[in-house]
C-alpha cells in the first residue's frame, strides 16, 4: 500500500466540486486516511511549491493558491502515486480526457482543480508540510 497527497484547489472548492471529486476517488478505490480544510498563505505556498519558485508562472500559481480554501486529503491505495496522477489528468487543458478529474472539474492551466504528489518521496514531503 502507498499513500499520496491530493489537494482540492481553490477553484474546485469555490465551484462546489469537492463532493464530485471525492466521489471519483472513492469509485477508483482510494481510501481517505485524513482530510484537512485550510488556506495557503505565501510562505506555505513557497515551501510546498519550492521546485517551481524560479519558474515564470510562480507568481500566478501563488496568487491562485492563496485565493481561497483548499482541501488536503491523504489517500491510500496500491500504487497510489501513479494511480492518482492518472486519475487527475494532464496539466494542459487540451490534453485532458473524459474520466479524469481535471477534464470534469479543472478550469485553466493554473486553476486546474487538483494537485497530486508526483513521487513517493514528494508525497511524504508534502504530507509532512500540510499535516504538520
Ligand atoms: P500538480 O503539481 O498541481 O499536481 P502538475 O504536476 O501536473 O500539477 P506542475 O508542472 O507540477 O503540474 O505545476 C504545478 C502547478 O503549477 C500546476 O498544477 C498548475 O497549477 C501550475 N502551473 C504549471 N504549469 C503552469 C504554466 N505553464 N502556467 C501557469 N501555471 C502553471
Ligand atoms: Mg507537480
Amino acid at each position: 500500500m502507498q499513500r499520496t497527497l491530493m489537494l482540492i484547489k481553490p477553484d474546485a472548492v469555490k465551484a462546489k466540486s469537492a463532493g464530485g471529486i471525492i466521489g471519483m476517488l472513492e469509485k477508483a478505490g482510494f481510501e481517505i486516511k485524513a482530510a484537512k480544510v485550510f488556506e495557503f498563505d505565501a510562505a506555505l505556498c513557497q515551501v510546498f511549491y519550492k521546485d517551481h519558485l524560479a519558474k515564470e508562472f510562480f507568481p500566478r500559481l501563488e496568487s491562485f493558491m492563496c485565493s481561497g480554501t483548499s482541501w488536503a486529503l491523504i489517500l491510500e491505495k496500491e500504487n497510489a502515486v501513479c494511480a492518482l496522477r492518472e486519475l487527475m489528468g494532464d496539466v494542459m487543458p487540451e490534453k485532458r480526457v473524459p474520466g479524469t478529474i481535471r477534464y470534469h472539474y479543472g478550469h485553466g492551466i493554473t486553476d486546474n482543480g487538483v494537485h497530486g504528489s508526483d513521487s513517493l518521496e514528494n508525497a511524504e514531503r508534502e504530507i509532512a508540510i500540510i499535516f504538520r
